[in-house]
């Protein structure tokens, strides 16, 4: 060994034996060294029996998948590199030409562009439903149905749906698909905390781990969790076959936010509730929507099914608003920053077009703003938003 470029890469080095630290190391890696031949050929990357290459898993991607599954209430866990990748996943895994997709008109967007495009290029039909008519959904339920969504509660309009009864509409159809009807849930707002998705009857929890399981704004990832080995087997398998690893160094990053996951989403959710009830009453403000807000969409159910409320709400203005004073509302914050994503330490918001963005009937006339509420302290925000409220006046 003489060359100074084969000593540097052949360093003798070997970490310490019996050094514990309260965080686990961090393992990156494209190849993984095989001792033998025979070893090569015996490990296999299908049932995690061994290591083999980085896209198939590091003990620093393995921890976290387990810790991901513990958070869940599954036992199954596959890392994607951002939320948005396990919705597609779910998707590719189960979905063939003929198959059918049904989505609530309420869910995450990219979810039902994703099905409009590519899995309709694909030959599978999208049915969207009202993710608050059970009877909705079971009247849009065929034969050929392979994968329901659900979303609790909806992205940006934040009604609480019945899971257990969309769940029951689902078990109870009649002629089911040949392949049976998987259910799954985008439990990225529940995170595995407010409730327990398996409990109420999903057979798949896709997170945005990039929300609060890392909570700093500063890593994209997703996780698929299932109890069933088959169905874990069907995510995993495909999962290997697109190449949707995911680096040690933000795997990393999620490990440390979860040490602090159920603190961040206790704090988020009382100063969202705070922040809720105080602009439900002030005079620019039509309706507050969120979930443990009374009168809220879905309010009676929430109450009945969880134990918590993520740090989203939602807010109609008065239609006497025009589009133009609602955005100069949100340019007059100083706090909250205008940017998408949530649960990070920073607070947020945006306006959205709702009529835009769904094809059933919505209620409102006036302009809805979407927060994320961060940690800073609850009085600051509020602040920030009345003197917010009062640049609307000269409208
Ligand atoms: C943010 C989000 C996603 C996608 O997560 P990314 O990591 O940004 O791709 C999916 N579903 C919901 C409900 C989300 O809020």
């Amino acid at each position: 060994m003489s060359d100074i470029s084969t000593q540097l890469i052949h360093h003798p080095y070997q970490p310490p034996a019996g050094f514990e630290s309260v965080q686990p190391g961090v393992y990156k890696a494209s190849t993984v060294i095989f001792p033998t031949v025979a070893a090569l050929r015996q490990r296999d990357w299908k049932h995690k029996t061994g290591y083999t290459y980085g896209l198939h898993g590091t003990p620093t991607t393995f921890t976290l998948e387990e810790r991901i599954a513990t958070l869940e209430g599954g036992t199954f866990c596959t890392l994607v590199p951002s939320g948005l990748a396990a919705v597609v996943l779910v998707g590719m895994a189960l979905l063939k030409a003929g198959d059918e997709v049904l989505i609530p008109d309420n869910a995450y967007g990219p979810n039902k562009a994703f099905a409009q495009h590519e899995l309709a290029a694909w030959g599978v039909t999208l049915r969207l439903y009202d993710a608050m008519s059970p009877a909705d959904l079971a009247g849009k339920l065929s034969g050929n149905t392979r994968l329901v969504w659900l979303e609790a509660p909806g992205s940006i309009t934040l009604e609480f749906p019945d899971l257990p009864a969309l769940v029951a509409a689902v078990k109870a159809y009649g002629q089911p698909h040949k392949d049976g009807v998987v259910v799954a849930l985008d439990n990225t707002w529940g995170a595995g905390i407010a409730f327990n998705a398996f409990d109420l009857g999903a057979d798949i929890s896709v997170q945005a781990l990039t929300k609060y399981p890392s909570g700093g704004a500063d890593v994209l990832m997703g996780s698929v969790v299932t109890r069933s080995e088959a169905l874990h087997h069907l995510v995993h398998f495909c999962h290997m076959r697109v190449g949707y690893g995911v680096s040690g160094n933000d795997a990393e990053l999620v490990l440390r936010g979860l040490d602090t996951i159920s603190l961040r989403y206790a704090a988020q959710d009382e100063a969202t509730r705070v922040l809720a009830i105080w602009l439900q009453q002030q005079a620019q403000v039509e309706a507050v929507l969120h979930p443990a807000i009374s009168g809220s969409p879905g309010h009676e159910v929430w109450k009945r099914d969880c134990s918590a409320a993520a740090c989203l709400l939602s807010v109609v203005f008065k239609p006497d608003f025009s589009q133009a004073a609602v955005d100069r509302f949100c340019d007059s914050l100083r706090l909250f920053k205008l940017g998408y994503s949530w649960a990070g330490p920073m607070s947020l918001c945006a306006p959205y077009d709702v009529p835009a963005i769904r094809s059933m009937p919505w209620p409102w006339k006036g302009g809805l703003v979407r927060f994320s509420i961060g940690l800073e302290a609850v009085t600051d925000l509020q602040a920030d938003l009345s003197q917010a409220l009062a640049s609307m006046q000269y409208s």
